[in-house]
């Protein structure tokens, strides 16, 4: 069996989000006095993360594994989900995406414990600027914890950044720069309507093309061809080694060529970040569901994934989960 949509898409890079609590509070996920969390009993625990996982990547032809959140390392145990889940046969590629403002701690025991790669999410490169967009005052932690994950020899380091009009929009090269000195690789993210305020402007929102042209006034960027299923279209720098990344979710839609689904911290298949139905895994497990039955749920589910987010349509309306609980 796969997870293979009714318009022959199939998914094989399963997002799990393994809390949707976090320790900042970026304005576009979040809002600064945080959310109602979901209660306890609703997390799915460490064996019910695992039993989902072996069952995609056992029974579903799932080969890609990312964690997020949520800030994926403030869910108790990481460390040992990560090991257990790089025990699985076939063995999926594991990343996370994170804040990176723990891995100067946490980097080296999650590399040993089997994660592949990670994405760090950096907006900006100013001490005031970071805390007026994350509320919180954790640059350096951030910025460690970038080389503490590359030290460790986890490659490649890629770092996400989203642009906010008016705060960090003159960052573009500045970002690029500083990633490139370093050898991480770039990706700018338009910002989507998945914030919990509903304050989401198409009119505000700071553009690929208008990243694009941005980054072209200070560098040379060749686009190279070839994207696929990838979300980013990729650009190499200068003739150089180094490429950046422009994900146009908004206004240059990979839907066609998606490949990916999603399980949430407590337990729904999402089919798309943008997806209004969800297909509860987790009543069925704890009612005693086999393997083989949480796996036709899964597919079913799937296999209703709509053509396209719609974010640009009349019809178009946010999800009722905010990012941080839909797992980014
Ligand atoms: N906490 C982790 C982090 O920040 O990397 C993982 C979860 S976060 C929801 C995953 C990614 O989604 C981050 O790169 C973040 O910048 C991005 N993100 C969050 N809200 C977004 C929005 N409204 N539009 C675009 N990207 C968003
Ligand atoms: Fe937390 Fe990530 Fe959302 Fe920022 S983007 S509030 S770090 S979950």
């Amino acid at each position: 069996m796969s997870l293979r949509d009714s318009l022959g898409r199939v998914a094989t890079d399963l997002r799990v989000s393994l809390t949707d609590r976090c320790n900042l509070r970026c304005s576009y996920c979040m809002p600064a006095e945080g959310l109602a969390w979901l209660p306890r009993e609703e997390i799915l625990t460490d064996d019910e993360v695992v039993r989902l996982v072996r069952i995609a990547v056992t029974r579903l032809g799932v080969n890609e594994v990312r964690l997020t959140g949520g800030e994926p390392t403030v869910r108790p145990r990481l460390v040992d989900i990560v090991a257990r889940l790089a025990d699985l046969r076939p063995r999926p590629q594991l990343s996370m995406t994170t804040n990176g403002t723990s891995l100067v701690r946490m980097a080296p025991a999650l590399r040993a414990a089997g994660l592949d790669r990670v994405n760090v999410s950096l907006d900006t490169l100013r001490n005031d600027r970071y805390l007026a967009l994350t509320h919180r005052d954790r640059l350096g932690d951030a910025q460690a914890g970038l080389a503490a994950a590359a030290a460790t020899g986890m490659a490649p380091v890629k770092v996400n950044a989203v642009l906010v009009r008016g705060v960090n929009d003159d960052e573009a090269a500045s970002l690029l720069r500083w990633c490139l000195q370093r050898g991480y690789f770039l990706r700018f993210i338009e910002q989507m309507p998945l914030d919990p305020q509903h304050s989401w402007d198409r009119g505000a929102m700071v553009t690929g093309a208008e990243i694009l042209a941005r980054l072209r006034s200070e560098f040379t960027l060749s686009l190279l061809p070839g994207r696929g299923s990838a979300p980013a279209e990729l650009f190499t720098v200068d003739g150089g080694w180094g490429t950046v990344g422009v994900i146009g979710s908004v206004t240059a839609p990979f839907c066609a060529a998606c490949d990916r689904v999603r399980l949430t911290a407590d337990g729904q298949v999402r089919s798309c970040l943008f997806a209004r139905e969800e297909t509860d895994l987790r009543t069925p497990m704890r009612a005693g569901a086999d393997d083989a039955q949480l796996a036709a749920l899964w597919a079913r589910a799937v296999r209703g994934k709509r053509a396209g987010h719609g974010i640009d349509g009349p019809a178009f309306v946010q999800p009722a989960r905010p990012m941080s609980a839909i797992g980014g």
